[in-house]
């Protein structure tokens, strides 16, 4: 396959392959569009949370990478060499594991030209900021811990044509308690909600659950035929940087003990996939207490390098505490592995890498990724626990599962 020919797939489906590397570059505009039928994501709007100068640019890029603003740059002085301690010299040696990795995957990206041509274009210039500055989402958080939430309704509008000639559609409504109720789009068209005057978009089959994660187990389903066969989840670790805490409210790690994940899982086994940042004491929370509380084995590593609109890594790759990438920990949950033998499925058993700007990734795009490595019946069912937005043939659980489905926001017109 040439070069063009890679980029047409790329531009048809947000994929690109970089072959030499085993790598892919991902654009989640394009694989989220798939999501919408009546609607379509706007680039600029959705990568300005990435490249833009409004609260939530700021916001997307310190909440993962730790980064500072420019100003708070130049005041910092340069810390003098000094020796790590132990934890930073494991840190270091998992470093090193991936360097490799990483390096020859950015190498590749860097000889993929008519990407690189490509990709500005796709970021336009009038990056416009989200209407996001209002205190909306974090009154979605509070109401619903709120004694107001059970009398919180959203009204539902379902798009119906008119008649059979008539381009016109009638919106059908009906109403739903918002918070701690499950909301399903049965339909195989987009919605609208409705609530204190803002309008989200509801995409064609979606499923979500506005809860604490104290009623978090209002998400397992009747039986295990009707669990998960994708289970992702990007908790809200507790990391110090006092501008996560803005964005969003954080949790101890023990607390991320009691998601039912077992129980969610589909009898035919889940794929399960965890966000992990590079602090070492996670790791070891993760490994050595999490997983085996989740029934989580077999667990292996991704690598999401983050680079900037010219290719070029977000940071330096050997800084200590600012690695330019994240990493996914994915592994299976009651998988037999004898029943699966023979079954299309395949095993994940190496460390895979794939690149994308520094805006997170989408559960979608993970789905995209691991496909092939998804056990049981096909189409895979699957949930993102703590989402802040919304996927088709998702069920998205967490405190705000809507933050990015305003419409009003020029996010999705
Ligand atoms: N996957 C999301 C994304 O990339 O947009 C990011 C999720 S963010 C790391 C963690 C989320 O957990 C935030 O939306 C936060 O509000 C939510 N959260 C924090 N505490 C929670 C709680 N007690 N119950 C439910 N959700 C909570």
């Amino acid at each position: 396959i040439s070069e063009s020919d890679e980029l047409r797939a790329f531009e048809a489906t947000g994929i690109y392959r970089l072959a030499e590397s085993g790598a892919t570059f991902l654009d989640p505009v394009r694989i989220l569009n798939a999501s919408y039928r009546r609607f379509r994501l706007v680039p600029s709007a959705y990568y300005s949370r990435s490249f833009g100068t409004s609260r939530q640019g700021g916001e997307a890029e310190t909440e993962r990478t730790g980064e500072a603003s420019p100003e708070r740059k130049k005041r910092k002085r340069q810390p003098k060499p000094r020796e790590l301690n132990e934890v930073e010299r494991m840190a270091e040696a998992r470093h090193q594991e991936a360097r490799p990795l990483l390096l020859s995957a950015h190498k590749s990206l860097l000889k993929a030209k008519d990407l690189l041509e490509f990709l500005p274009r796709m970021i336009k210039e009038d990056v416009r900021v989200l209407d996001v500055e209002s205190n909306l989402e974090k009154n979605l958080v509070e109401l619903g811990s709120s004694w107001r939430a059970p009398f919180c309704e959203m009204t539902l509008c379902f798009q119906k044509s008119s008649g059979e000639n008539s381009e016109e559609g009638i919106c059908l409504k009906t109403s739903t308690p918002l918070f701690n109720s499950t909301i399903s789009i049965e339909e195989n068209d987009d919605a609208e909600g409705e609530f204190q005057d803002r309008h989200y978009i509801l995409p064609r089959r979606c499923c979500f659950l506005m809860t604490d994660l104290k009623h978090v187990r209002g998400l397992i389903p009747d039986n295990y035929n009707q669990g998960y066969n994708l289970i992702v989840v990007d908790p809200p670790w507790e990391n110090g940087c006092v501008r996560q805490k803005v964005a969003y409210p954080t949790l101890p790690n023990r607390h991320f003990l009691y998601l039912p994940v077992q129980e969610l899982a589909h009898s035919t086994g889940a794929l399960l996939v965890l966000w992990i940042t590079n602090r070492e004491k996670l790791w070891k929370f993760v490994e050595e207490e999490l997983f085996p509380a989740w029934g989580v084995k077999d667990h292996t590593v991704f690598y999401w390098l983050k680079v900037k609109p010219d290719g070029s890594l977000i940071g330096n790759l050997d800084l200590l505490h600012h690695r330019p990438y994240e990493c996914l920990l994915v592994g299976y949950i009651n998988l037999d592995k004898e029943t699966v033998r023979g079954s299309k499925f395949k095993f994940l058993e190496e460390r895979r890498l794939e690149i994308s700007y520094m805006i997170k990734i989408n559960p979608q795009l993970v789905k995209e990724l691991l496909s092939e490595y998804i056990p049981g019946p096909k189409p895979a069912r699957c949930i993102e626990l703590f989402a802040r937005e919304l996927v088709s043939g998702w069920t998205s659980w967490g405190n705000e599962p809507l933050r990015f489905q305003d419409a009003i926001s020029p996010m999705v017109e």
